[in-house]
C-alpha cells in the first residue's frame, strides 16, 4: 500500500496545482462563512500533497455511517469537510480508530444549525458535539494562525502556552496547529482524496511521530503534547522522531501547569487504552512519569514497588485486550500502594496502630496525588477501600470470612491480595487462601474458617504470621482465571 502511496507522492508533487485532482468544492456563498485568515508571515512551511482514491487503501466504508452522515450535511450544506486525526491515521495502518473527528470550514454556530440537538462545548477550543444516533462526532472548525488572530480569540500564557485558540482559518492553517504530522492527514468522501501537508504519509511509512514545527514552542503552547507524544509511539509501536523527543525530560516539569481534571483524563488514555505497559517505560525513559505519579516514581528503586507497578498495567492491558471490565479505582490503588505502604510502615514504627496509620498514609498519599491528577470521588473511595480491606482480609475467624465475601469491593480487594504477593511485597499464602475459599462448598468454608489459626481470626499484625493460615495449598487454580483486576 505504501509503495503505492509513496509514488503517487512523487507524481503529485511534480504536477502544476491546477492538475492536482480535483480540489474541494468551493462552498455555496451564503454569506456566512468565516473569512480564512491570511497567511501569516510565521506560518511554518508546508507542501500540498494529495494521494487520490486509486493510491491509497481507504475505503468510505471503513468510515463510520455517524461521521459520513456528518461530512455530508456540512458538504451539502456548502462547506467543505473531511476526517482528521486517529481516523484518518489508524486506518492507514490498518487499525480500527476509536472515533472518527470532523474538521470543516463552517464556524461552530454555522454547524449547528444543521445538527438538531448537537452542542458547542470547550471554551479553550470550541468544538461542536453532533450527535448522529448513538455516536457523537466532535466537529471542529479549521484553526488559523495566531497572528492573524484578535486578542480574544488567542491567548497565551507567560509561559508560551496556548489559553484560547479560536483563530479560524483554513485547511492548510488546521493542518499545521495540530500537534503531529501523522495526525494532520485528512480524507474527504468528496473525491475520496487525502490531502497532507506536513509530511503525515512520510512519517506513517517511516513509523515516526513527529511534531509539527518547532517541538519546543509546540510542547510549551501545549505540554500535554509531551504525553500525547509517548501515548501514540506506545500505541502504534511507532518511535518518536529524535528532534521530537529531545526537549522532552527538559520540559517535562511544565505539566505541573496542566489542570489536574486534564491530566486525570490523559492518564486514562495512557493507562488504560491496552498499551499500559508500553506507555508506562516510555513515560519513565522521557522522565515524565515522576510528572504524573511522583510518589509511585520514587518508590521505584525497590523491586516489590516496579513489580507491582509493572503487574498491574500488565494485567490491565491483558484484560483489555480480552475486552473485561478496568477500573481507574483499582489501577490508581495499584499506583499509589508502594507509597501508603511506605508511608503507613513509617507511621507504625513511630507508633501509630496499623489501622489508623494505614489510614492516615492513605489520606496523605492521596491528597499528594490530587496535586497533579484529579481523581474523581467514584474512583477514589474504591481506591481506599481496596487499600482498607488489606488488612481486613487475614482476619478470617468466625463469621468474618463469610461476610468479607459479602463485600462490594471483596473481588477488587482479593485481586489486589494477589498482586501484592505476586510482585513479592509479601509472602504468599493468604491469597490461595481465599482463593480456596471462594471455590469451596459451605460445608467446607466452615472448617477452613475452623482451621484458621487464632491470630488469623483476630487480625495478625506481623507479616510472616499473616500467612500462615490456609489449607489446601496444592490447588493453585484462581477463581476467574487470576491477579485480575476488580468486576466493580
Ligand atoms: P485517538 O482518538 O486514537 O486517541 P486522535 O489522534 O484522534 O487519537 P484526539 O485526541 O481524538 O486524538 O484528537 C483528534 C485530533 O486533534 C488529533 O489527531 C490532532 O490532530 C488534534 N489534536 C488533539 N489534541 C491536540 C493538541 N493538544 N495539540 C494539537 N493538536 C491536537
Ligand atoms: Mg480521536
Amino acid at each position: 500500500m505504501f509503495n503505492s502511496l509513496i509514488s503517487s507522492i512523487k507524481r503529485w508533487h511534480s504536477k502544476p496545482k491546477a492538475d492536482r485532482g480535483a480540489e474541494p468544492k468551493p462552498p455555496s456563498d451564503n454569506g456566512q462563512k468565516p473569512k480564512p485568515a491570511k497567511k501569516s508571515p510565521r506560518a511554518p512551511k508546508t507542501s500540498r500533497v494529495v494521494v487520490p482514491r486509486s493510491d491509497h487503501s481507504l475505503s468510505r466504508r471503513d468510515v463510520s455511517r455517524a461521521a459520513l452522515t456528518v461530512m455530508k450535511r456540512l458538504q451539502e450544506a456548502g462547506f467543505e469537510a473531511f476526517i482528521v486525526g486517529g481516523g484518518v491515521r489508524d486506518l492507514l495502518l490498518g487499525g480500527h480508530p476509536k472515533d472518527f473527528d470532523v474538521a470543516t470550514d463552517a464556524t461552530p454556530e454555522q454547524a449547528k444549525q444543521l445538527f438538531r440537538g448537537a452542542r458547542i462545548v470547550g471554551r479553550r477550543f470550541r468544538i461542536l458535539h453532533a450527535r448522529i444516533g448513538r455516536e457523537v462526532i466532535e466537529v471542529t472548525t479549521f484553526r488559523g494562525h495566531h497572528s492573524d488572530g484578535e486578542a480574544h480569540e488567542a491567548q497565551q500564557s507567560e509561559h508560551g502556552m496556548l489559553l484560547r485558540d479560536n483563530v479560524y482559518g483554513d485547511l492548510e492553517s488546521d493542518a499545521v496547529r495540530r500537534d503531529f504530522t501523522v495526525n494532520a492527514l485528512y480524507y474527504t468522501t468528496n473525491g475520496f482524496e487525502i490531502h497532507d501537508y506536513t509530511g503525515g504519509i512520510r512519517d506513517i511509512e517511516q513509523r515516526q511521530i513527529r511534531m509539527i514545527g518547532d517541538p519546543e514552542t509546540r510542547y510549551k503552547e501545549d505540554p500535554v503534547r509531551m504525553l500525547r507524544a509517548v501515548r501514540f509511539a506506545a500505541k502504534l509501536d511507532f518511535e518518536i522522531e529524535p528532534t521530537t523527543a529531545a526537549p522532552l525530560k527538559e520540559l517535562a516539569p511544565l505539566l505541573r501547569n496542566i489542570a489536574p481534571a486534564r491530566l486525570f483524563d490523559e492518564v486514562l488514555k495512557l493507562l488504560m487504552s491496552g498499551n499500559g505497559e508500553r506507555t508506562f517505560d516510555l513515560l519513565r525513559e522521557h522522565e515524565l512519569w515522576p510528572h504524573l505519579f511522583p510518589d509511585n516514581a520514587r518508590e521505584l528503586e525497590t523491586p516489590e514497588a516496579l513489580a507491582l507497578t509493572r503487574q498491574a498495567l500488565r494485567n490491565t492491558d491483558d484484560r483489555i485486550r480480552n475486552d473485561q471490565r478496568v477500573t481507574p479505582a483499582f489501577l490508581y490503588a495499584a499506583l499509589l500502594w508502594p507509597a501508603v505502604n511506605s508511608e503507613q510502615k513509617f507511621l507504625t514504627e513511630k507508633g501509630i496502630p496499623p489501622v489508623p496509620a494505614l489510614a492516615q498514609a492513605a489520606q496523605k498519599i492521596t491528597s499528594n496525588q490530587l496535586i497533579h491528577t484529579a481523581i474523581p470521588k467514584r474512583f477514589s473511595m474504591p481506591m481506599r477501600e481496596i487499600w482498607e480491606m488489606q488488612s481486613r482480609l487475614p482476619r478470617r475467624g468466625g463469621e468474618r470470612a463469610f461476610r468479607l465475601m459479602e463485600h462490594p469491593k471483596f473481588r477488587a480487594a482479593y485481586d489486589f491480595l494477589l498482586l501484592r504477593e505476586d510482585s513479592g511485597e509479601i509472602p504468599a499464602g493468604l491469597g490461595q487462601w481465599w482463593t480456596d475459599f471462594q471455590q469451596a462448598d459451605e460445608q467446607q468454608r466452615q472448617q477452613m474458617v475452623r482451621d484458621v489459626p487464632r491470630n488469623g481470626a483476630r487480625g495478625s499484625k506481623s507479616r510472616g504470621r499473616r500467612n500462615r493460615g490456609g489449607r489446601n495449598r496444592n490447588s493453585s487454580k484462581r477463581p476467574n482465571g487470576g491477579a485480575d483486576h476488580p468486576s466493580n
